[in-house]
């Protein structure tokens, strides 16, 4: 047995070739040690080289080069090793090392105590109800949202219930034999989870619920586009429900009650309408989507409400006759307001339907009624998005500490955000990262003046037009030309107060934000346009190249455009491009940048993403895009969909003219594959034999599931093939010249023809699995069936229900090589 040395810290135990659930069950039981697991050997053996482990629990058959010996080969001082084998255990019984061997099926209470042992861990192995562990050293969340995850892990079981009783519908009605008891049944279940999931922090859950229950009402027969529709949003609601979830969202209220209700740290939106029922509809949807909301019913009753808590947002209905041109007079009180309160407008008949004079009143956002109220919130979230993005800020150089603390304390209530730099040496690389609305430099700094950076910064054509402006002691005339002459914008006099500062400050600030919408934005959508989108790609790419971190770039055209503009006009195709803009900000992060270039065109930056991700996130939004389809007023619900393409720098181009031409040649492949889809650059279609070489091949007797699968996996550009019957798959795998040959088999175990595990015996028996992955669908953790598929060799398990995205990771995790 190798010598038990415990290095300092708690003991840490790497899991290697095992499915996930190996690694978290031990982490569970072995409480006090740290368990990391390792896919493959790659994996295993850079893991190792850095050392401090306190054992390594192996796998015989850990997929990639030199198996079990391979993680272990060169390893100068390895921990003491757990083998697991198969029968018998001599295979690598020999390895250095190893201080135990565990044969399958694996005697789990065995390895816990043998581990426990090897690591010098005292105490009864955790009970398994003991799951969630308590989670020392973490702060404390408060103790609401406490209760409701402690509530949600009760509600949890029911709740899954129901989304079953829901999906079992969905695929009913797929296979046409839905009967109405089953059907009065899932629309039950629905409406429960649509008033119950939202209470546990799921607003978007409810929402999914909501649109169940409505497809599932009535009597009317259902066909298969219903059925999609049924099966999508039951997968959106599932993956939903798998989120951890947010407690913070407020419930919706009843009209007049207190509006200190939710709490105060979510955003307030004020909606100034008369039209008490519109009013109360959009109240509602904003506080299921974490905002408070807060009703006026006139001018007079806003005013009292602005003075009682600035909202962060306005709605105005400017149609009411009576108040019209008292609406415009609070428009612009609101914009005058410090600081200035954003309002999205709405307008009755062409009235005030000029977007000029609403923007120059101060108006962001603009919308034409009869609306939605979800596109009214749709809207204000747009535009509180805007604002979070859009805060002003700037970069003040000064070697005295005392004035930049002073500059701070100036500007930094006047809503302006601020950085400082003592050290003028480091100028570049803090403006970079920095970015700042206007820059404020000293003349006179040791090694490097002010009016010496002003000039570096004019001869840039990236800050050639951001505003300079001077602090300095010095005003007399030579020096004030000597600033002008460099490229100021402005200069003032030390020491200053407060007012002038802020004032010259905010005026620059406001010119290049008046500046920036007008010539940045958007106007339909609200996103950056494509010369602000060149801008900003120009940055992520700059910072990607600096710190050496992949950036990705995705192009994406929607589907047959012109047809939704030809049957439904041009104002539903411009609502379309409207949503599609909010999916896009909603599913990316902040620091992503979402662009439309024009027509039905958006590009997508992501710094320090791979296009992997990359394909993975904007699948999402795809998904998403596919489960909510338009309401449109007396036509069929409108499906909308997009194909995109992803380009990577370094590996696709090193430039962004490069990037975009690898994206759109990517797109064009996606257009080409069929549509609705999104593909990563390098992608191809022509593999030796199309017909033959697959991504995936996936064995599973259930017609409803399999098409969801296959739809999720054509989505993200892999090759796939169904097959339904056991025997059948076996035999096209496998053979001296097999008809098929795939990376990976998701393989069923309950099949017709011939089960998985005698399926998984014979691809071992024929060798397919040295260049094929299995992942085994289980029912339910059955854990003596996967132990037993583990041991036939398939990669991993996973186990019905599942949700589709994780599906997905598993399956992105076994086509690595
Ligand atoms: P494909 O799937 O091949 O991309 O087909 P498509 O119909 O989407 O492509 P095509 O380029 O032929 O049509 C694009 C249409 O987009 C044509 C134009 O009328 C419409 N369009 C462009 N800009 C706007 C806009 O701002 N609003 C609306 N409503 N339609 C627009
Ligand atoms: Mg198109
Ligand atoms: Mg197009």
């Amino acid at each position: 047995m190798a010598g038990v040395t415990q290095p300092a810290g708690p003991a840490r135990v790497l899991v290697a070739g095992f499915p996930d659930t190996v690694a978290s069950f031990l982490a569970r039981q072995l409480r006090g040690a740290s368990v990391e697991a390792a896919p493959d050997a790659a994996a295993a053996r850079g893991l190792l080289a850095r050392g401090g482990w306190s054992l390594l629990l192996l796998d015989y058959a850990v997929p990639g080069a030199g198996g079990a010996a391979g993680v272990l080969a060169g390893v100068a001082d390895p921990p003491p090793v757990f083998l697991c084998t198969p029968h018998g255990g001599s295979a690598h019984a020999d390895l250095p090392a190893v201080a135990r061997t565990f044969t399958y099926p694996l005697d789990r209470q065995a390895l816990v105590r043998e581990a426990m042992a090897v690591l010098g861990l005292g105490g009864a192995p955790a009970e398994p109800s003991d799951a969630g562990g308590p989670e020392g050293g973490a702060a404390r969340p408060d103790a609401l949202a406490d209760a409701v995850r402690q509530a949600w892990e009760r509600f949890k079981g029911p709740v899954t219930a129901r989304v079953d009783a829901i999906e079992e519908a969905a695929i009913a009605v797929l296979e046409g034999r839905l009967s109405d008891e089953a059907r009065r049944h899932a629309e039950h279940e629905a409406h429960k989870l649509a008033g119950s999931v939202g209470t546990f922090g799921f607003a978007q859950g409810s929402r999914l619920a909501r649109e169940l229950e409505t497809l599932l009402q009535g009597t009317a027969p259902l066909g298969q586009a219903e059925a999609l529709r049924l099966t999508d949003a039951a997968v959106a609601l599932r993956r939903e429900l798998a989120r951890p979830p947010q407690p913070a969202t407020a419930r919706p209220r009843a009209p007049h009650s207190e509006p200190a209700e939710p709490p105060r740290s979510l955003p307030l939106l004020l909606v100034v309408d008369d039209d008490a029922e519109l009013a109360e509809r959009i109240a509602m949807e904003a506080s299921g989507r974490g905002m408070r909301a807060r009703v006026a019913r006139g001018v007079a009753d806003a005013r009292v409400a602005v003075a009682d808590e600035p909202p962060a947002v306005a709605l105005l209905d400017l149609s009411f006759a009576r108040d019209g041109e008292r609406g415009l007079a609070l428009l612009a009180e609101l914009a005058a307001h410090h600081p200035p309160i954003p309002v999205v407008v709405l307008t009755g008949s062409g009235a005030f339907a000029d977007r000029v004079e609403v923007a120059r009143m101060g108006g962001l956002g603009f919308l034409q009624k009869p609306v939605a109220p979800s596109t009214v919130v749709d809207a204000v979230e747009g535009v509180l998005h805007r604002g979070r993005q859009g805060r002003a800020s700037v970069l003040a150089v000064d070697d005295d500490p005392l004035i930049l603390e002073a500059v701070r304390a100036l500007l930094g209530p006047a809503g302006v955000e601020v950085h400082t730099l003592g050290d003028p040496l480091r100028f570049w690389d803090t403006l970079e990262e920095a970015c700042p609305d206007a820059v404020l430099l000293d003349i006179d700094m040791p090694q490097v003046g002010g009016i010496e950076l002003c000039r570096v910064m004019r001869n840039d054509a990236r800050w050639s037009a951001t505003p300079v402006i001077f602090l300095t002691a010095r005003t007399e005339a030579e020096t004030v030309q000597r600033v002008f002459a460099a490229g100021a914008d402005d200069y003032v006099a030390k020491p200053f107060v407060g007012p002038e500062l802020v004032t010259r400050v905010t005026n620059r600030l406001e010119r290049v934000q008046l500046h920036r919408a007008l010539a940045d934005s958007d106007p339909l959508t609200g996103v950056a346009n494509r010369r602000r989108s060149d801008e900003l790609m120009g940055q992520l790419l700059h910072l990607a190249v600096r710190n050496k971190k992949p950036f990705s770039l995705a192009l994406l055209d929607l589907d047959h455009f012109k047809r939704i503009n030809d049957r439904h006009g041009h104002g539903a195709g411009d609502e379309v491009l409207r949503r599609v803009a909010r999916l896009l900000e909603r599913g990316f992060r902040a620091e992503d940048v979402v662009a439309r270039w024009g027509g039905e065109e958006f590009v997508v930056g992501m710094y320090g993403m791979d296009k992997d991700d990359a394909v993975q996130r904007l699948s999402e939004v795809l998904e998403q895009l596919r489960a909510e389809p338009f309401e449109l007023t007396g036509a069929e619900p409108l499906r909308v969909t997009f194909s995109a393409g992803i380009a990577q720098f370094p590996v696709d181009g090193g430039e962004l003219p490069a990037l975009y031409r690898v994206a759109d040649a990517t797109l064009y492949q996606a257009k080409g594959a069929g549509r609705d889809r999104v593909l990563p650059a390098g992608w191809t279609a022509e593999r030796p034999d199309p017909a033959q070489h697959l991504d995936v091949v996936v064995v599973e007797d259930d017609p409803a599931l399999a098409r969801l699968l296959l739809h999720a996996l054509e989505t993200r550009g892999y090759s796939s093939r169904w097959i339904a019957d056991g025997r059948e798959a076996a035999e096209a795998l496998t053979g001296s010249r097999p008809p098929l040959r795939a990376r990976l088999v998701l393989l069923d175990v309950d099949l017709p023809g011939m089960d998985g595990h005698a399926v998984l015996r014979r691809l071992a028996r024929d060798r397919v699995l040295e260049r094929t992955r299995v992942i085994v669908l289980t029912v339910r953790a059955h854990e003596a069936e996967v132990v037993q598929a583990l041991e036939e060799g398939a990669f991993d398990h996973v186990s019905k229900p599942f949700s589709v995205p994780i599906l997905l990771q598993r399956i992105r995790r076994a086509m690595m090589v």
